[in-house]
């Protein structure tokens, strides 16, 4: 998880939509088989995933999988190759790659 001035408010009606470190979010509990963070704007009260608009947001996979199918792809392996090496299904790799567009590995 990042620091929680990291995240922002997905709400697009919200006055602090897409702006951080308003000390409007916080920790809401948790979520499914990995615990995942829920987030809560203070400002307009909706709930949301830390892992919502990543690849991490409802994949049944943990997140060190996610992250080596990151790994793996950025490092110029086929989708089908990385598959094969992680004996995933190809939908999942394909899902993970065309998911990945905020995702940070830290
Ligand atoms: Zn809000």
């Amino acid at each position: 998880m990042l620091e929680i001035n990291q995240y922002f408010c997905v709400n697009e009606s919200c006055i602090h939509y897409g702006v951080r470190g308003q000390g409007n979010i916080i920790k809401s509990g948790t979520y499914g088989k990995f615990d995942r963070q829920l987030l809560q704007c203070k400002t307009c009260k909706k709930r949301f995933s830390e892992t919502r608009n990543t690849a991490f947001f409802g994949s049944k996979y943990s997140a060190n999988t996610i992250k080596m199918i990151i790994r793996l792809v950025a490092e110029g392996n086929g989708v089908r190759a990385t598959a094969r090496f992680l004996e995933l299904d190809y939908s999942v790799v394909h899902k993970v790659r065309k998911n990945n567009r905020v995702v940070r590995i830290e």
